[in-house]
């Protein structure tokens, strides 16, 4: 299209304030936010003349081009102003399997944790208040008790993930100092977290020893100087080194750190306060092993294996822990009152392992063997198959699922899944439509079917789950 002939159409694109004012959108005005409106128009007018510029929105025959260009205009500003409506953050019906999906935000918090939120959320709280004086108290002062009680730890400090907790043990501990690292274990989490690059922000300096596979005590030993501040071990949590390896144990570790009067520093990752053996899942070093073999600094997050919120907890010797709460990156990167209540809350639950095992949503997950998981993959194929067989084949499959949020990355969990072959588009289209819903379904792609692996789906979600599926599969999805 020439230069002259789309201007000449721009001419029938009609102005804002006329699109505004018609009754469809301003019906629209009175139900959701005119700001969003006026910019959905605006948008709509934008998006128009880039069509036409483009040669790509060819006006019908035997239409006004003004008549045709202003219901354009209404239509697609409406439908932008109802999806830019809608939360950016919406609910999304897990059925990958994956119990800890860092893009879905990692650990399902338990009903107390839950109700423990939105009491915090509504009302006032002792947050820094210590209800006994009348004076100012500490915010972790609800998880510490519970934390050293757990762990066996002297002390314990909480921030806002394990990241943080673990920049601000080495910088209290090790800054303008040497850190001595096996080469096993300069994990890489995601994100830009490296241990080598956290080891710079924090200031400390990086002494990297032994080889990929095998690290001895003596490597440690000899890397000694008077330059040194902490040995750091770091948990391989979301990788294993298997064949001929060697890794010097946390316990070897701490031989050296008191013979040389080092402290020794544990990043567990996932960090859990079960045996997750009795899981039926690998055996991960729980907190309380390492903190009894001596580990003076152990770090982990709240929302890997131990389910609860978002956080880093930091456990160990009151030295050390106190000399990180002296230091002011402790204030930036310290947690809300939705953590305090919400750890709270998850670590009581610990207090007794059969209920944490009950209560832990990400431990009844993880714990849930195939047998257990059949009559739910039964009954909602039967529910899909009810409400959509015309439009999909829908059949059981064995599949396995994955702890995810780089914790066990060895662990194979039995499961179930509900296959789903569509019958009038692609399993791509139907992903895709998927991730459009209210709630929106993620499930898993396998050559030619959608797998929806029961493991992850909440209790409550299934109605919810059908009901989209034969939305989407009958053609009525709103994207
Ligand atoms: C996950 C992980 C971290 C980062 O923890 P976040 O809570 O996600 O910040 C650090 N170290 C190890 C070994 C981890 O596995």
């Amino acid at each position: 299209m020439s230069d002259k002939d789309y201007t000449r159409l721009f001419r029938y694109i009609p102005p804002v304030d006329e699109v505004l004012n018609k009754p469809a959108i301003e019906s629209l005005a009175q139900k959701i936010p005119r700001m969003l409106v006026l910019s959905a128009v605006r948008e709509a007018a934008t998006r128009l003349r880039d069509e036409i510029k483009s040669g790509r929105l060819t006006l019908p025959a035997g239409i006004e081009p003004r008549d045709f260009l202003t219901a354009e205009m209404v239509n697609r500003a409406t439908r932008l102003a109802l999806s830019n409506n809608r939360p950016n953050l919406r609910r999304v019906l897990n059925l990958t399997g994956v119990v800890l999906h860092t893009n879905l935000g990692r650990a399902v918090l338990s009903d107390k944790a839950r109700l423990a939120i939105n009491q915090a959320a509504s009302g006032y709280s002792n947050l820094e208040l210590d209800l006994q004086t009348g004076k100012r108290g500490s915010r972790y002062a609800p998880v510490e008790g519970l934390l050293t009680a757990l762990t066996g730890a002297e002390a314990a400090l909480v921030v806002n993930n394990n990241a943080a907790a673990v920049l601000l043990a080495l910088g209290t501990l090790a800054k303008g100092h040497e850190v001595i690292v096996s080469r096993g274990q300069l994990v890489e989490i995601g994100g830009s977290f490296r241990i080598p690059e956290v080891m710079a922000q924090s200031g400390a300096r990086l002494v990297e020893v032994g080889a990929t596979n095998k690290t001895h005590p003596h490597d440690y030993q000899n890397a000694i100087t008077t330059e040194t501040a902490l040995l750091l071990h770091v948990h391989t949590s979301n990788y294993r080194i298997v064949g001929f390896t060697k890794e010097t144990s946390t316990a070897e570790l701490v031989a050296i750190g008191r013979a040389f009067n080092l402290p020794v520093m544990s990043d567990l990752g996932s960090g859990s306060l079960i045996n997750t053996g009795a899981l039926d899942l690998p055996a991960e070093p729980t907190v309380q092993e390492v903190v009894r073999d001596g580990a003076d600094v152990v770090t982990f997050s709240g929302d890997k294996l131990l389910g609860g919120p978002q956080a880093g907890i930091i456990v160990g010797k009151k030295e050390y822990l106190d000399r990180m709460k002296k230091n002011p990156l402790t204030r930036a990167v310290r947690i809300d009152k939705f953590t305090v209540s919400a750890l709270e809350a998850t670590l009581r639950d610990y207090l007794d392992q059969a209920e944490a095992r009950r209560n832990v949503p990400t431990l009844a997950m993880l714990a849930a063997r195939r047998n257990e998981l059949a009559p739910v993959a039964a009954r909602l194929c039967e529910k899909l198959t009810v409400a959509a067989g015309a439009q999909a084949r829908f059949t059981v499959l064995e599949i396995d699922s994955a702890v995810g949020g780089g914790a066990l990355p060895t662990a194979n969990l039995p499961s179930l899944a509900v296959a789903v072959q569509p019958g009038g588009i692609t399993v791509t289209e139907l992903a895709a439509r998927l991730r459009e819903t209210e709630p929106a379904v993620i499930g898993r792609l396998q050559d030619d079917a959608l797998l929806l692996d029961v493991r992850t789906l909440r209790p409550g979600e299934e109605d919810a789950l059908v009901q989209v599926l034969a939305q989407v599969l009958a053609g009525g999805a709103d994207g």
